[in-house]
């Protein structure tokens, strides 16, 4: 997606969205897309009152346009709308930021850890006391339902309100020396600038998972969060700064993608580059790093499997997957993207798991009852119906749903497939998307063998009455995260990361500050002088 000098033009996926292109956006869809559109004016009304919606990027403590004026529009996916526009930034604006965060880390990372702590805990207050406001931007920009985006408020906040806390208990050590006249010593210092690159499906969260430690440890932070939803990135900003987190901290830019990350890779003063979104994109980062030989944490794509088990608890197992499946309309990288059911509770499981997708309603995030918003972009929506497409015309059955929904836009009917089998793209690839495949395996060591199958390693998710076979099911996954009967398992207390090529280092939890510190081992020698 490209920059528009000065002023902001349609993009194509505005207009498509408009109806202007293409054969899914005839009227009836438009008309109510424009009906259900009122509700969300008021919604970018209330944020304009509040003074959080921001729509310029943050450098050295001063809300700045792009130096050549390029404005990128924020669209509402669920009604095509623009909201508003933002920056189009690139390398310029990025090395201001870098050098902006860089001057800053001298006085932040020599502040107490006390002093940190408290600036912290302020901006954790500040954020819950405008849960609403930001909530209703992660809806607008995302179009996840508002109970979601309350949820992913108070989920974020979590993390600045965690770390606020660890930032007192980072410890060193004295280790026993090997000659008599020397004591050694350990200890754990900020890594420096940390530049932050994040995904569009958490627009809140993936930020503080990764600026909540960065601050806690002293390092200062230059965030480029996804062009598809800058406006919670920098309502948080307004509110960091609010919570007197000082200028050059914490700086926001947004927009040419690549620009920006390689403006970030290639500087020498930024000694770490933390990253969520696709597994594609984290190899290049990982590649660009080794120039200059940063630090890297990557949180990428997951492919995650759910087994239910013939001894499991219907009821359970039917909820527990539902959700790991359906939040955010199956847009997060911890959704269960295959659901392997043993053949003796298979038809009973398929029956309530689609009789449960059937009462999921899609809609407008901001309309009451809605559980389903709409698919980030007309490009993800593409991917669900070609994995779709593939699957059935490979041999599985559409139980429910499997098409575009009669709402338009990007809108896709919550499906359930039967009879999946392994040489269908969905076995490989994260559908992103309301897609759940179910297929069958006979025996444990078969659901283990077909879960371990894939490159990737990120969450899974076992439902079983059985306590032994929790245990070795679990310890024989090659997953970073495992939750037994429970489809929602993320905590800000727990390290959340994953295996092969899910990522490399693990965020949130004590575990989360050892990415943002060095250690340095002090030799104090000759004890014997004077
Ligand atoms: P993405 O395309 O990789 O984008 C993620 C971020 O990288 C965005 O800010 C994007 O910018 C930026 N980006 C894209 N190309 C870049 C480049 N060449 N250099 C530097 N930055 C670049 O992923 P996404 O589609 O937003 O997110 C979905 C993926 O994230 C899924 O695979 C999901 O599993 C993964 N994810 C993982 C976790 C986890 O914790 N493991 C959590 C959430 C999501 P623009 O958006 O501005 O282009």
């Amino acid at each position: 997606m490209g920059c528009f000098a000065l002023a902001t033009q349609p993009r194509p996926m505005a207009m498509r969205r408009a109806g202007l292109l293409g054969r899914h956006y005839a009227s009836p869809f438009r008309l109510l897309c424009r009906q259900i559109s009122t509700e969300p004016q008021a919604a970018v009304d209330r944020l304009k009152e509040s003074g959080l919606l921001k729509t310029q990027g943050l450098i050295g403590g001063k809300w700045i346009d792009a130096y050549d004026g390029k404005t990128i529009q924020v669209q509402n996916p669920a009604t095509g709308d623009v909201i508003t526009s933002v920056p189009c930034m690139g390398r310029n604006e990025t090395t201001s930021a870098i050098s902006s965060a860089y001057n800053t880390f001298s006085s932040w990372s020599k502040l107490t850890a006390s002093e940190r702590s408290k600036c912290l805990r302020k901006w954790y207050d500040l954020i819950i006391s405008h849960k609403e406001e930001l909530a209703l931007l992660i809806t607008l920009e995302q179009g996840k339902p508002l109970k979601e985006s309350l949820g992913e408020v108070s989920y974020g906040a979590a993390f600045i309100e965690f770390f606020a806390e660890e930032a007192k208990r980072i410890y060193g050590d004295i280790i026993a020396p090997t000659i008599d006249d020397r004591r050694l010593f350990v200890l754990k210092q900020p890594v420096g600038v940390v530049g932050a690159i994040t995904p569009w499906n958490f627009p809140l969260a993936m930020i503080t998972r990764k600026v909540g430690p960065a601050l806690a440890c002293g390092c200062t932070v230059v965030v480029k969060p996804s062009e598809y939803t800058p406006l919670t990135a920098l309502a948080a900003a307004e509110l960091a700064l609010q919570a007197g987190i000082p200028p050059g901290a914490l700086n926001i830019v947004m927009g040419n993608a690549s620009d920006i990350g390689d403006t970030l890779l290639e500087s020498t003063q930024v000694r770490k580059i933390t990253f969520t979104g696709s597994t594609a994109v984290g190899k290049k980062l990982m590649a660009g790093s080794a120039s200059t030989v940063k630090k890297i944490s990557l949180e990428l794509g997951g492919n995650a499997p759910c087994i239910v088990f013939d001894d499991a608890d219907l009821d359970v197992a039917v909820k527990g997957s539902l959700a790991a499946k359906f939040r955010n309309s199956g847009q997060t990288c911890v959704c269960a993207n295959r659901i392997l059911v043993q053949e003796g509770i298979y038809e009973k499981f398929a029956n309530a798991f689609a009789k449960a997708v059937r009462g999921l309603q899609v809609g407008n995030g901001l309309i009451e009852g809605t559980v389903q918003g709409p698919l980030i972009n007309e490009a993800a929506l593409e991917k669900v119906e070609t994995i779709v497409r593939d699957a059935t015309a490979k041999g599985a059955d559409v139980v429910i749903g499997g098409k575009r929904h009669s709402l338009g836009m990007t809108f896709y009917e919550p499906t359930v497939l039967g009879n999946v089998s392994k040489d269908m793209l969905i076995f490989r690839q994260e559908v992103f998307g309301p897609v759940a495949p179910l297929m069958r395996f006979k025996t444990e060591e078969e659901a283990i063998q077909m879960a371990n199958d894939t490159n990737a390693g990120l969450a899974a998710y076992i439902f079983t009455m059985s306590m032994p076979r929790s245990w070795r099911v679990s310890e024989a996954l090659e997953y970073g995260l495992v939750g037994v009967n429970e489809g929602l398992i993320s905590t800000e207390v727990a390290p959340f990361g994953g295996f092969k090529q899910s990522g490399l280092g693990r965020e949130g939890s004590k575990y989360g500050m050892d990415e943002y510190l060095e250690i340095k081992y002090v030799c104090l020698g000759n004890l014997k002088g004077t």
